[in-house]
């Protein structure tokens, strides 16, 4: 079920996301060569409660931890733990947090140092790829009208899009109806209405976007070992268009 949130939830989720987007502000200035991801996933989880929020993703089916770190060519849901970051590895953070009820879901991709121009390519474009899903949020459009410009836009610049995994609804749950895929046709899927909050994440490869999962059951990773990249917010449909959860919150407000 579709739910169409009231003025009072949006500003639960507006406080929500903001939380999401200021951990991943306080986690960049960590993102150095030798730091391990089970470090990261702390520094999150105490920031997340201070705001006097809870880490959405723990416990969420089981996962282990706060954060969903996935090194170069994993995709989504990787575990941290002792590894320590490279000079040249992209790390995709995924964030998720709850505040008063309600949740704010938003995953960015990061450079270690200085990385390779393919690794670049990647990230500049999957980042654009959110930005083209995104413009087409507006209340009388479709779902597939979001996934349609994302594949479209990836297409055009020869990155693969993994399907198996998609965005979702936000709200009480972290991930509620509709899926939002990032492919899809033009004029089909649900309607998007004034209130809707979603998730849009696209996830592009720069080789295959065949995944496998790995033995922990959680960690996925392209089939061809090529890096991916991940980028995602959370939004509230506006009257005439959308305005992002998980950003910046200009003067103290959106
Ligand atoms: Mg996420
Ligand atoms: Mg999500």
């Amino acid at each position: 079920m579709i739910t169409i949130k009231s003025e009072r939830e949006i500003e639960l989720l507006r406080i929500a996301g903001n939380i999401v987007y200021q951990t991943h502000q306080y986690l960049k200035g960590f993102l150095k060569e030798g730091i391990t991801t089970k470090q990261l996933d702390k520094l999150a989880e105490d920031f997340i409660r201070s705001k006097g929020a809870t880490p959405s993703f723990k416990g969420y089916e089981g996962f282990p931890a706060a954060l969903c770190t996935s090194i170069n060519q994993e995709v989504v849901h990787g575990i941290p733990d002792d590894r320590k970051l490279k000079n040249g590895d992209i790390i995709s953070i995924d964030i998720g947090a709850c505040y008063k009820g309600y949740h704010g879901d938003s995953a960015w991709t990061y450079k270690v140092g200085s990385i390779d121009e393919r690794k670049e390519y990647l990230m500049y474009h999957t980042e654009k790829s959110l930005y083209e899903g995104l413009r087409q949020v507006r209340p009388g459009n479709r779902i597939g009208d979001i996934g349609y410009a994302i594949e479209q836009y990836a297409k055009k610049h020869h990155l693969g899009v993994v399907k198996e995994l998609v965005g979702h609804g936000v709200g009480t749950s972290v991930h509620e109806d509709p899926e939002v895929p990032n492919y899809g046709h033009p004029h089909t899927g649900p309607l998007l209405r004034e209130g809707m909050v979603l998730a849009v994440e696209p996830m592009l490869t720069l080789g295959s976007p065949e995944i496998c999962i790995l033995d922990n059951d959680w960690t996925i990773e392209t089939y061809d070992n090529s890096p991916s990249a991940h980028f995602e917010h959370t939004i509230v449909v506006t009257k005439d268009g959308y305005e992002i959860l998980t950003g910046e919150w200009k003067d103290g407000k959106k």
